[in-house]
């Protein structure tokens, strides 16, 4: 019998994905460097040079059993180890290899976290603006998915609202920060405050709850902006990073989980993770991923051009009228549509060749994203059409 619970999941297809896909298709009709494709967040930066030479160099001076064979199923241990040193040098973490799990992406260290702190039926509750795609990784490991509205005043946490939904079966919360979609960087403040309300709350229903902090864009944060390492003000948290932003490699599928060392049974949930990897058939990154992003740790790519993008957005939507907060990091910007409805209003868009992302799917309707990982020439042959399509449809 086809399972129905997936077979449903094709009405509920990705529009982030759709709408990349139609500008593809555009593309093809009027070249694709006439289609201001702000759809998708697929890096545009090259990767570091360096990332390249150590993969280079390892293919010429490895074995293929080194390079190309299964790994230990809890990751490769000098990789762990060197990934733990980094983040205690950056962070002022005391982290150990076995409280790292390599995993595919961040996508892969959520659906591993996930299933090693909650059981069917446990709730976890995230905050919009969220990524849609909470919803299958949190949704087919059994878990239910609650979302807080979002605070349109500056996309920080909205505490009373997540005060309304917090309940004893509650068993984790997932963050995001820097944000997709709205590229905001939730402050030191924000922390502290999530941190003492969960302490309380564990202590108030006698059980754990775990912090899911998701952060592929933790390199990504622009001059000045504050922005704290979540790990270091709650125990109980597994840090979910990804290398597919800071090096330019979405699809090599290469990230982790961080266990906080002070998280309750913290010195087992990686091997636990290896178990939970056998169950979903996910396991051991490839070997040469794990190897090649440890020759670059504390490296990122030039992600320069993203703050420059923002700022020229930023700038021009500001002067147009629109309602938006300003990103601390990340390559996404979330303005309010011209009109209640933010699928008509990316629907009207697309007649003048930009491709806006309605956020209902995000959790916060009547908001839109752009993804400005592109280049800034293209950003900048962007603005006439933007302007053009604000006036001729909203007169402004
Ligand atoms: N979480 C967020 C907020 C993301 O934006 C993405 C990817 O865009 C992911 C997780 C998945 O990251 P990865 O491609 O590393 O699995």
């Amino acid at each position: 019998m086809i399972n129905e619970q997936y077979k449903a999941m094709l009405q509920g297809k990705s529009v982030i994905r759709q709408l990349s896909e139609f500008a593809t298709e555009r593309g093809k009709e009027i070249g694709y460097e006439n289609v201001f494709d702000y759809s998708l967040g697929n890096p545009s930066v090259a990767v570091p040079k360096e990332f390249n030479d150590g993969l280079k160099e390892m293919i010429d001076s490895m074995t293929t059993m080194q390079l190309h064979g299964y790994s230990p199923s809890v990751g490769i241990a000098s990789v762990k180890d060197a990934i733990a040193e980094s983040l205690n040098e950056r962070f002022g973490m005391d982290y150990k290899g076995i409280h790292i799990f390599p995993t595919s992406g961040a996508a892969g260290a959520i659906a591993h976290a996930v299933r090693c702190v909650t059981k069917p039926g446990d709730e976890v509750i995230t905050f919009a603006p969220y990524f849609p795609e909470y919803n299958p990784y949190i949704n087919t490991s059994g878990a239910v998915l609650k979302v807080v509205p979002a605070n349109t005043k500056d996309f920080q946490i909205n505490f009373e609202a997540f005060d309304e939904i917090m309940n004893p079966n509650v068993a984790a919360v997932l963050i995001n920060t820097p944000n997709n979609p709205s590229g905001v960087v939730y402050s030191t403040e924000t922390i502290k405050k999530l941190a003492s309300y969960l302490n309380e709350k564990q202590k108030e229903y006698g059980h754990d709850i775990f912090l899911l902090s998701d952060e592929p864009y933790r390199e990504i944060i622009f001059d000045g902006v504050d922005s704290p390492y979540v790990s270091k003000f709650y125990d109980n948290t597994l840090s979910c990073y990804s290398y597919s932003k800071s090096l330019s490699i979405p699809g090599e599928r290469i990230g982790y989980v961080a266990v906080n060392p002070r998280c309750t049974d913290a010195d087992i949930l990686s091997v636990i993770m290896s178990q939970i990897s056998r169950g979903i058939g996910h396991n051991c990154p490839s070997s040469m991923m794990q190897l090649g992003i440890a020759k670059v740790l504390n490296m990122t790519s030039d992600m320069s051009v993203y703050e420059k993008n923002m700022n020229l957005l930023y700038n021009e939507l500001t002067s147009l009228g629109f309602e938006v907060v300003k990103p601390g990091g990340t390559f996404y910007i979330f303005p309010k549509a011209l009109e209640e409805d933010a699928v008509a209003f990316c629907n009207k868009a697309k007649k003048y060749d930009l491709i806006l992302v309605p956020a209902d799917s995000f959790g916060a309707p009547g908001y839109f994203r752009m993804a400005y990982c592109i280049d800034t020439e293209k950003v900048e042959r962007s603005l006439p059409a933007l302007r053009k399509f604000v006036k001729e449809c909203y007169g402004k």
